[in-house]
């Protein structure tokens, strides 16, 4: 391996130490952030990323309120919850875990959270501050990226980014964020309408592999000393393993480590960074609600 290894769980770590003595001021002047989780139904992920974001709260001092709904709930019981959790004075960051039911209108209930305790920055409102560069909320995973790439000295000004995926969750937010003067990268999005991916991303100086595809990007499609950041968590097949899986990204990453500059890993690159960014985003959002500066 040639590649410098972008340890994501070490640089997580970093950043949840800074946020525990944040909360413990805000503590100290009598505001406990406080987050609500909203679950619907049992998927093993879901219920496993829930788990993973509640923990790490907890380790912060963070207080979770989690409140968990059959799969065939009603689309308006979900809204009532949100509309309570939009009042509750102990609440200042509201996540709602996707994704929903396909008997839910998903943008509906994203909608219906409170813009000032939309820590995930899913809301129209806070995307479109986002692109207006207005203090918001910016989604976590694209946020943790762009603190990798910084916490890792990736050079970008100037870089070539490309992109690949186009998610309003994390590709879309994600160029976006690239293309801030911050951050000075020239970008392109792919996506399964795109020809000839192997060509963009041959061109590119970073990587952004967000499509949910295990072995997408292959060795020969990395340029020499290319960072390559890999978003993709996919669960395949392994009698090896007690679970029945694996995990891994949409990088081949024995072959990528071989001859990219950086690479992230899976598990332990970009997803603890998603959980980190949560959590400052509440931090956030109780030091706004409340009025204590941090
Ligand atoms: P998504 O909503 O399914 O979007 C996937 C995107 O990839 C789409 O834009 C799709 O293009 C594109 N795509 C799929 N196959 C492609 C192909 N063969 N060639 C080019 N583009 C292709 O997924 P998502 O929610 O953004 O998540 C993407 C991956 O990241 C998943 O594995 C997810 O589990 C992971 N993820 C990880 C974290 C983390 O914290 N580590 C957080 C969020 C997501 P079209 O638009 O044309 O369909």
């Amino acid at each position: 391996m040639s590649a410098i290894l972008i340890d994501g769980k070490k640089i997580a770590e970093d950043i949840r130490s800074e946020l525990a003595e944040k909360v413990a001021s805000l503590r100290g002047k009598g505001v406990r952030p406080g987050l609500a989780v909203i679950l619907v139904g049992d998927n093993p992920a879901s219920v496993s990323y829930v788990t993973g974001k509640e923990k790490a709260c907890a380790e912060i001092g963070i207080q979770s309120f989690e409140t968990r709904f059959p799969e065939d709930v009603a689309e308006a019981s979900l809204l009532e919850k949100i509309a309570e959790c939009n009042r509750d004075p102990f609440v200042h960051g509201i996540l709602v875990q996707l994704p929903l039911p396909r008997h839910i209108d998903e943008r509906r209930v994203i909608s219906a959270i409170d813009p000032t305790k939309d820590i995930d920055g899913f809301t129209p409102i806070n995307l479109g501050r986002m692109l207006l560069e207005e203090p918001c909320y910016i989604p976590c995973t694209p946020r943790g990226i762009i603190e990798l790439l910084k916490r890792s000295a990736v050079p970008t000004d100037g870089a070539h980014a490309v992109v690949v995926g186009r998610s309003n969750i994390v590709g879309k937010p994600l160029a976006n964020l690239l293309i801030r003067k911050s951050v000075n990268a020239t970008v392109t999005i792919c996506h399964t309408g795109t020809e000839s991916l192997a060509a963009h991303v041959r061109a590119a100086d970073i990587v952004i592999a967000c499509a949910g595809k295990p072995g997408l990007v292959s060795v020969d499609m990395i340029k020499s000393g290319a960072c390559v950041i890999d978003v993709g968590v996919n669960r395949v097949p392994d009698p090896t393993k007690k679970k029945g899986y694996r995990l891994c990204g949409d990088v081949d990453f024995e072959g990528a480590s071989k001859i990219a500059g950086w690479i992230t890993p899976v598990p332990g690159g970009v997803g603890p960074m998603t959980i980190a960014m949560l959590l400052s985003n509440t931090v956030d959002a109780a030091s706004r609600i409340s009025g204590v500066q941090l």
